[in-house]
C-alpha cells in the first residue's frame, strides 16, 4: 500500500490549467514547472493571491526577467562525486533527489531541478566511496531537492549506509516538508529519525520556512513530536522581497519557531538565480532588517544572516561589515549608516 503522504502529494496542483481552475484566474505559461500541494493551495486561497504566502509558490510573469545565474552558488564546480557537493573541509552535501514536495518560485536551484517521480542516487556506491576516501568529512548534509522525498525504506537504507562510515559523526537534513506536507512525518519516518540518533553523535534537522502563515495545526503537532525525539531542530529562511522582507513577518516566524523548540540557524540573502530577480533585495535593505532582528530577539534566537558568493566561493556573513567584498556601507544597531568602506559586491 502506498503511504498516505504519497496520496496527499498526488493531489497537488501540477499544471497551469489546474492552477487556473483552482484559483479561477489566469497564470502565465512558463518553462518552470509548478507544484502546489492542495492543502497549501487552500491556504493560499484564504490568504489571497497577492499575499506573501502566494508569492512564494504561484508562477509570476517576472520569472522570465533576464539576468541572474543558472548555478548561482557554483555547486557544479564543487561536485567531486555523484550528487555530492564538497565545498567546506569538514562537511559535504549529499543530494539524493532533485524533487521536492512543493516548487518554490524563488528556488536557487530552479534551473537545475525538475519535477517528476522520486529518484534515488543511481550511483550511491560512488558517493559513499567518496566519503570513505575523505575521512575529513565529519558531517553529511542530506539536501536536494528534498531528501524526505525518498521513500521510508530508501531513506532508512541511506542512513544505515552512512552510519557504517565511521568518520561521519554528524548527520543533517535540510527539508521543506514539515510546514508544507506534515503527513510525511509518519510513524516509520519518526522511527528512522529516532534510530539515527544511535549512530551519529548529532542529528540536526534544518527546517526551511519563510513565513508563520505556512504553519498549520498538524505541522505544529508533528514539530512537537520531532522535538520529543531529541533531534536538534533548526530553522533556515530565505529573505525574499515581497514575502518576508519585513521585521514584523520575520519576527512572527522566528517567535513561532522558538516557542516550538526550533532554533533559528540561517537567514539567507537571496541567491542570484535566473528567474528569481523579482525576489531580490539590496544587501543594505537586508542589513537594516537584520539590525532590527538583533534588537528584538535574544542572542540565541538570531539566525546567521548569510550570503553565498556567486561562483562557488561559499557563504559569508552578510551582516558583518568586514565581510569579503563588503558592499561599502556600515550599518549600526539602529540601522543607520555609519561609514563607507570597501568595494561593491
Ligand atoms: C551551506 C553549505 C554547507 C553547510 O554549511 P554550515 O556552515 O555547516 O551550515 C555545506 N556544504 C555546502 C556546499 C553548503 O553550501
Ligand atoms: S524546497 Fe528548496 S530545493 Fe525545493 S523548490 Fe523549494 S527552495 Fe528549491
Amino acid at each position: 500500500m502506498r503511504p498516505r503522504w504519497h496520496d496527499v502529494l498526488k493531489q497537488s496542483l501540477r499544471t497551469q490549467k489546474q492552477l487556473e481552475e483552482f484559483f479561477q484566474t489566469s497564470f502565465p505559461a512558463l518553462d518552470y514547472p509548478v507544484l502546489v500541494p492542495l492543502a497549501l493551495a487552500k491556504k493560499i486561497r484564504e490568504q489571497g493571491l497577492d499575499s506573501p504566502l502566494a508569492k512564494q509558490f504561484l508562477p509570476h510573469a517576472d520569472e522570465t526577467l533576464k539576468g541572474g545565474l543558472r548555478d548561482p552558488i557554483g555547486d557544479t564546480a564543487h561536485s567531486p562525486a555523484p550528487q555530492v557537493v564538497h565545498r567546506y573541509h569538514s562537511r559535504a552535501l549529499l543530494l539524493p533527489t532533485t524533487v521536492c514536495p512543493v516548487i518554490c518560485r524563488y528556488c536557487f536551484r530552479k534551473n537545475e531541478l525538475y519535477g517528476g517521480e522520486e529518484l534515488f542516487i543511481p550511483r550511491l556506491s560512488e558517493s559513499l566511496q567518496y566519503f570513505r576516501d575523505h575521512p575529513e568529512i565529519e558531517e553529511v548534509i542530506l539536501s536536494g531537492g528534498d531528501p524526505l522525498m525518498l521513500s521510508d525504506a530508501k531513506l532508512a537504507e541511506l542512513i544505515r549506509a552512512l552510519s557504517e562510515i565511521k568518520s561521519i559523526k554528524y548527520l543533517r537534513f535540510h527539508s521543506r516538508f514539515l510546514p508544507i506536507l506534515p503527513e510525511r512525518f509518519n510513524h516509520r519516518l519518526k522511527r528512522t529519525l529516532k534510530s539515527s540518533l544511535k549512530y551519529f553523535s548529532r542529528v540536526t534537522f534544518v527546517i526551511h520556512s519563510n513565513l508563520a502563515e505556512e504553519w498549520g495545526p498538524s505541522a505544529l503537532k508533528k514539530l512537537a513530536q520531532l522535538r520529543s525525539l531529541g533531534i536538534d531542530l533548526r530553522l533556515q529562511s530565505v529573505l525574499l522581497r515581497g514575502v518576508n522582507d519585513c521585521p514584523t513577518r520575520l519576527l512572527e516566524l522566528i517567535k513561532l519557531m522558538i516557542e516550538h523548540g526550533v532554533t533559528p540557524y540561517y537567514l539567507h540573502h537571496p541567491d542570484q538565480a535566473q528567474g528569481t530577480q523579482h525576489f531580490q533585495l539590496e544587501l543594505e535593505a537586508g542589513r537594516r532588517l537584520y539590525a532590527q532582528l538583533r534588537d528584538c530577539l535574544p542572542g540565541w534566537a538570531i539566525p546567521r544572516y548569510t550570503l553565498d558568493i556567486p561562483g562557488g566561493e561559499g557563504k559569508v556573513e552578510a551582516f558583518n561589515p568586514e565581510s569579503y567584498k563588503f558592499s561599502g556601507k556600515l550599518i549600526n544597531r539602529l540601522g543607520n549608516e555609519v561609514g563607507i568602506k570597501g568595494s561593491q559586491i
